[in-house]
C-alpha cells in the first residue's frame, strides 16, 4: 500500500495540530520532515515510542514538534503510522503536510486511514461506520451508542447468529450431501427452534433501531398553536435564550424559526411555526402554510394551547390534526385563570403537560412526556444497535430469509431448499460485517468520511 498523509485534527486552528503518516514508507517519509533533537531516526524505533524535535520546512527548522511512531500491525490503520503534533495555526500545519507530501506521501482520501483500518482486518464495517456517527453525535445517547458499537457489540451480536446459521446449514449439507453416513439425525424441532431464535434476535436489532435513530438522530419537532398561545416563550424556554421574538401582538412569528436543543436524552430538532389560523395577511399566511407543512413533516409534535382561553375552532382542527401525529399537549400559561376545557384536551392527546413557559416552569415533565412518547426512555445505549439504513436493509434481508426457511420447514420442503434460505440470510450478515461486502459498497461508506479520518 501507498503512504498516505493528511491533517488529522481539522482545518481550524487549535492548541495542537496533528499530520497522520501511514503505510510502509511512513517512518522514512517522517524523518525528511523531523529532525529528533538527540538525532535518532524514526525508523530505528519500535512502536508506541515519542521523539520531541523539529519540523523542517524548506530546509529550515519551523517548529518544534513532537513524533509519535506506531508500527504495524499496533496502530489504528493496521500500517506502520507516524504522527507528527506540529503547534495548531492553520498555516504551520498545512505547511507541515506539504513537506510530508514532497518528502514522498500521496495525499489521503477521504476516510481512507479507517478504510485501511478495515482492509487490514483492524475493524469491521459496523465498527468504521461507528467511528462516522460517533464523530456526528450531537447527544450523549448517540454518543454512548455509538462507543459501544465501536467497541464491537454490533458484530458480536451478528457474528453468533452468524455462526448459529453456518452450523445449521453445515449440517443440512452433510444430510444432504450424504443421507447414508453415520450423520446425526437432523431433528426438525431443532432446527426450527434455531431459525426462531436467530429470527429474534435480528427483530430485537430491528426493533431497536428506530429508538436509536430517534436517539442519535434526533427528532424533527414542530411547535404549533394558534397565535399568543407561547409557542415562541416555550421555544425559548428550551432553547434557553431569546431565540424567537416573543410579543403580545398576535401573529408576530410569522416564518419558521429552527434550532436544535437538547431535552434529557433526546435532541430536538425544533420549529417554532407562525400561528395556525386563517389570515388575511399574503405574509402571515405564507408562514401559515409552512407550519401545516411542518407539522406534517415532523416525527414529534408539541402543541400549545392557552390556558387561560377556552378552545377556539382553530384548536380543534389542530387537536385534530395533531391526533395522527406522535403529539404532546403543552398547556401553557397555568399561572393564568383556567378558562381551557382540559378534559377535551386529555381525551384527545396521550401526553397532556402543564406549564408555565414565562416562568420557565415544566420543563422537566415536558421532558419525560417526550421520552414516553417517543419510547426511548428505557432505551439501552448499552445493547446493539444497528447504526444506518444500509445496516438496517441488511439485517431486514436477513430475517425475511430465515422467515422463509422457517415457513419451508414447517410446509417439509427439503433441506436443499431450506438450506437456500438460510444462505441467503448468510450472505446478508456477512455483508453487513463487511465481510463479504462488494467494494462499492465499500467505498460508498469511507467517502462520507472527512479527509485525515
Ligand atoms: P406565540 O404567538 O404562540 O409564539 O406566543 P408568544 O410566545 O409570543 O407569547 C404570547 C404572549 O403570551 C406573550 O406576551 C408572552 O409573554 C405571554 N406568555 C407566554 N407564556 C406565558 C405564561 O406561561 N404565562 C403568562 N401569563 N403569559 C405567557
Ligand atoms: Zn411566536
Amino acid at each position: 500500500m501507498s503512504t498516505i498523509a493528511a491533517i488529522a485534527t481539522g482545518n481550524a486552528a487549535g492548541g495542537i495540530g496533528v499530520i497522520r503518516i501511514s503505510g510502509d514508507e511512513a517512518t522514512a517519509v517522517a524523518d525528511r520532515v523531523f529532525k529528533a533533537m538527540d538525532g535518532s531516526l524514526l525508523a530505528d524505533l519500535g512502536g508506541y515510542r515519542a521523539k520531541f524535535g523539529n519540523v523542517i520546512i524548506g530546509g529550515q527548522p519551523s517548529d518544534n514538534a513532537v513524533a509519535l511512531v506506531f508500527k504495524a500491525p499496533k496502530s489504528y490503520t493496521g500500517e506502520d503510522v507516524v504522527e507528527i503534533s506540529v503547534h495548531g495555526g492553520l498555516l504551520i500545519v498545512q505547511k507541515t503536510l506539504e513537506a510530508v507530501l514532497d518528502a514522498g506521501a500521496k495525499p489521503a482520501e477521504a476516510g481512507e486511514f479507517t478504510k485501511r483500518a478495515f482492509l487490514n482486518g483492524k475493524m469491521d464495517l459496523t465498527q468504521a461506520e461507528s467511528v462516522a456517527s460517533l464523530i456526528s453525535a450531537q447527544g450523549e445517547a448517540g454518543m454512548k451508542a455509538s462507543f459501544n458499537a465501536l467497541q464491537g457489540s454490533l458484530s458480536d451480536k451478528i457474528n453468533s447468529v452468524l455462526q448459529k446459521l453456518l452450523d445449521m446449514s453445515a449440517l443440512m449439507s452433510a444430510w444432504v450431501d450424504y443421507p447414508d453416513e453415520e450423520i446425526p439425525e437432523l431433528e426438525e424441532d431443532e432446527l426450527l427452534s434455531t431459525l426462531k431464535e436467530c429470527e429474534a434476535e435480528l427483530d430485537e436489532l430491528l426493533q431497536n433501531y428506530d429508538n436509536g435513530q430517534t436517539v442519535i438522530d434526533g427528532v424533527d419537532t414542530a411547535i404549533v398553536g394558534m397565535p399568543n398561545v407561547g409557542k415562541s416563550s416555550l421555544m425559548n424556554m428550551l432553547v434557553g435564550r431569546d431565540k424567537s421574538i416573543v410579543t403580545q401582538i398576535e401573529g408576530t412569528t410569522r416564518d419558521i424559526v429552527e434550532e436544535s436543543v437538547r431535552l434529557g436524552d433526546l435532541v430536538l430538532h425544533l420549529r417554532d411555526t407562525a400561528g395556525l389560523r386563517e389570515s388575511d395577511d399574503v405574509v402571515e399566511s405564507i408562514g401559515i402554510d409552512k407550519a401545516y407543512k411542518a407539522l406534517d413533516e415532523a416525527q414529534l409534535v408539541l402543541a400549545v394551547f392557552d390556558n387561560n382561553k377556552p378552545l377556539q375552532k382553530q384548536d380543534r382542527e389542530i387537536l385534530e390534526k395533531a391526533k395522527s401525529k406522535p403529539a404532546v399537549a403543552v398547556i401553557n400559561k397555568v399561572d393564568l385563570e383556567q378558562r381551557l376545557e382540559t378534559d377535551e384536551i386529555e381525551n384527545a392527546f396521550a401526553k397532556v403537560v402543564y406549564i408555565c413557559a414565562k416562568e420557565n416552569k415544566g420543563l422537566k415533565e415536558l421532558s419525560s412526556a417526550v421520552e414516553e412518547l417517543l419510547g426511548v426512555q428505557d432505551f439501552d445505549t448499552g445493547a446493539p444497535m444497528l447504526a444506518n439504513l444500509r445496516q438496517r436493509q441488511n439485517c431486514q434481508n436477513a430475517k425475511e430469509n430465515i422467515a422463509e426457511a422457517i415457513g419451508g420447514v414447517e410446509m417439509g420442503v427439503t433441506y436443499d431448499a431450506v438450506n437456500v434460505m438460510v444462505d441467503s440470510a448468510v450472505e446478508e450478515l456477512l455483508s453487513l460485517t463487511g465481510k463479504k461486502a462488494t467494494t462499492e459498497v465499500v467505498n460508498n461508506i469511507f467517502s462520507k468520511f472527512c479527509v485525515g479520518k
